[in-house]
């Protein structure tokens, strides 16, 4: 069965998500304040419509009880992104994903029930850092506040050696998950395999750890 979305909120985030709802073929309700937002996305989402999500009795009307999910992309307005987080849990939603702000929103929304709290900018922020102080690292993405998997580019130091020969579980506690070479991935590579020039390693592990490793081999 298709699942019903509702994004709140239209602006390059709000907005980003509905393209990509629609893309993996969800059914998307777009809602904003304003009529030229919601223009833009009559024809992208499955209905657009103008609502100011603040108003308990517009958000009833448009029985957003019966969605499966509710994304509040509403920016810069903090607090009608917390007004609007409140009564979507009072009206009864099932689940709540909310774009926080800054650290203090994330708070709050926390506290007030929404199930997932994002901070694309910061995340996003985080991501390019450590791309540009080491630009072997492709990708990072933070499992926890202290885990995280990122995507390194094999240097000298690496290729022609086989993951055994590397002892990288040994000597810095992380793991190699997966090796991406060409259009190939090799999931969860053997001791003997050999790493090979332009192959991009995928690890796992403490952020420690990681940045020993990241220090002495990148
Ligand atoms: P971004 O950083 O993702 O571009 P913006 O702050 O530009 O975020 O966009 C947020 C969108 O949320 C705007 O289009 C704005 O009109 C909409 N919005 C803000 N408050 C409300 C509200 N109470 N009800 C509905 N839409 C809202």
């Amino acid at each position: 069965m298709k699942k019903e979305f509702v994004v709140i909120g239209l602006g390059r985030f709000g907005g980003s998500i509905v393209r990509e709802l629609v893309e993996q073929g969800m059914e998307v309700m777009a809602i904003d304040k304003f009529e030229d937002k919601v223009d833009e996305y009559s024809t992208i989402a499955t209905h657009a419509v103008v609502a100011d999500s603040t108003d308990e009795a517009a958000l009833r009307s448009l029985g957003i009880r019966n969605f499966d999910h509710v994304i509040v992309a509403i920016g810069d307005d903090i607090q009608a992104s917390i007004l609007t987080t409140l009564m979507l849990k009072e009206i009864g939603v099932k689940r709540i994903t909310v774009k926080a702000q800054n650290d203090y929103h994330e708070k709050v929304l926390e506290r007030i029930g929404a199930d997932k709290v994002v901070h694309p900018e910061r995340d996003m922020g985080k991501r390019i850092a450590h791309n540009i102080v080491s630009n072997n690292v492709l990708d990072y993405l933070e499992l926890s506040d202290e885990h995280s998997i990122v995507e390194i580019v094999a240097n000298n130091l690496l290729i022609g050696n086989s993951i055994i020969e590397l002892d990288i579980r040994a000597k810095y506690g992380i793991n190699i998950v997966a090796i991406k070479r060409g259009d190939d991935i090799i999931v969860s590579p053997q001791a003997n395999d050999v790493i090979r020039k332009d192959d991009i390693l995928i690890v796992i592990g403490a952020d420690n750890d990681i940045n020993r490793f990241e220090k002495r081999v990148m």
